[in-house]
């Protein structure tokens, strides 16, 4: 019998699905995968319909439906100044965790290496393993996940092909400042042949009065970058897989030699109705302050437990140390919770290649306030039943 030799031999199932399997198989509360429990917006899934009922139903156009891509422009232009040409330089995708992967593909060469902040998101560094390069990890500080910058200046060289940066980042919730792209200039400046990967899925889930900053800012930046973007985070479909990159046009000439092969085209009906939704610039504009509130709820009801938060400025997620309630590590802790208090979490080792286990739970809050409320009080119970688990 023919053998496969694995790509990945390393790898096993992703966490997320791991544990929103758990969180069905014991019937808890998932509030481990990033998804919204609440109803998307019902004028968004009558624009599909109504595309699909106007006969948008074969294949749109490789790089995305034209009207799209110009309204992505003219936002990317409103909201970072940049001037970026919806022909030569945004390819839609079926969703961010695609175009990341596509990117890789382009960009990476056997042996190149590339520079991952950890915690990060699970699929960086299987798609950087696959293309045959080598992930530098750099650990985020703990407890507060800024960049170390002169640890990255340590690990970075000639053979550097890429930075991957991922603001606000998942699983930490942690936005970059000023300085990091100031430091992050000097980088670029010292290392001409670097380019940069920025995941920018939670561009507008940010708090506490903070500016999302793009590379699309910052013309030294955005002339090497591959930004990437989910219209699943930002209109609660998640379960739709549809984002986009934008690349200056040489590379995104590149970027969508590899694309096309690989899936060609993304769901049409659905560009036609993005294209649409987009005009109505308050469902993005507020998501920010939305999502907040429910962040705060969160914080607010796990203050009657001795949960701490390290406290999250942006995306769908808050990170809790449980440090002053058990000794387990955290995926045990994870999987205790699951089964005990009825309640899906994301072990944060899960994001380090290393397993680091600083005895960190990550929580989405991107849920209805009834089903944060409902999760927070099965741990206040399992915390009674437990004192000292
Ligand atoms: N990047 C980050 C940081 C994410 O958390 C996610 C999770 N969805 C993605 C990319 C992928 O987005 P998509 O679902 O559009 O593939
Ligand atoms: N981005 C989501 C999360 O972090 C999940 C994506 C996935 O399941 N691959 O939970």
């Amino acid at each position: 019998m023919p053998s496969i030799i694995s790509k990945l031999p390393h790898v096993g199932t992703t966490i997320f699905t791991t544990m929103s399997a758990l969180a069905v198989e014991h019937n808890a509360i998932n509030l481990g995968q990033g998804f919204p429990d609440f109803m998307m917006d019902e004028k968004l899934i009558d624009l599909v319909t109504k595309a699909m009922k106007d006969g948008h139903n074969q294949y749109a156009h490789m790089n995305g439906l034209p009207k799209l891509r110009a309204v992505l422009a003219q936002k990317v232009f409103d909201l970072y100044g940049n001037q970026i040409s919806p022909t030569d330089e945004i390819t839609i995708t079926p969703g961010a965790t695609y175009a990341i992967y596509t990117a890789l593909t382009t960009i990476l060469q056997p042996s190149d290496e590339v520079i991952v902040f950890e915690p990060a998101y699970d699929s960086y560094i299987p798609n950087i393993l696959i293309n045959g390069a080598i992930p530098v990890v750099v650990p985020l500080t703990f407890p507060n996940y800024s960049i170390p910058w002169d640890e990255v200046a340590k690990k970075i060289n000639n053979k550097t092909k890429l930075i991957i940066i991922n603001t606000p980042n998942n699983p930490t919730g942690m936005v970059l400042t000023e300085n990091d792209m100031l430091e992050l200039q000097k980088i670029v400046a010292l290392y001409p042949n670097l380019f940069i990967l920025s995941d920018e899925v939670y561009e507008h889930l940010i708090f506490d009065n903070k500016k999302h900053l793009s590379v699309l800012q910052y013309p030294s930046l955005y002339e090497k970058s591959f930004v990437t973007f989910s219209f699943g985070k930002t209109y609660h479909c998640t379960g739709w897989k549809i984002g986009y990159c934008i690349a200056p046009s040489k590379y995104t000439t590149e970027f969508r030699k590899v694309h096309q092969f690989n899936c060609f085209t993304t769901n049409g009906a659905i560009q036609v109705a993005l294209a649409e939704y987009l005009q109505e610039k308050e469902a993005y504009l507020q998501l920010g302050s939305f999502l907040e509130a429910k962040r705060n709820l969160l914080r607010s009801l796990m203050a009657q437990t001795p949960f701490k938060p390290l406290a999250s400025s942006g995306s769908y997620f808050e990170c809790y140390s449980y440090n002053q309630i058990s000794n387990l590590n955290d995926k045990d802790f994870a999987i205790e919770l699951v089964k005990k208090a009825k309640v899906a979490t994301i072990p944060t080792s899960a994001f380090y290649s290393n397993d680091t286990d600083n005895k960190v739970l990550r929580f989405c809050f991107a849920k209805k306030n009834d089903t944060l409320a409902m999760a927070v009080d099965n741990i206040v119970n399992y915390l009674k039943a437990n004192p000292h688990s």
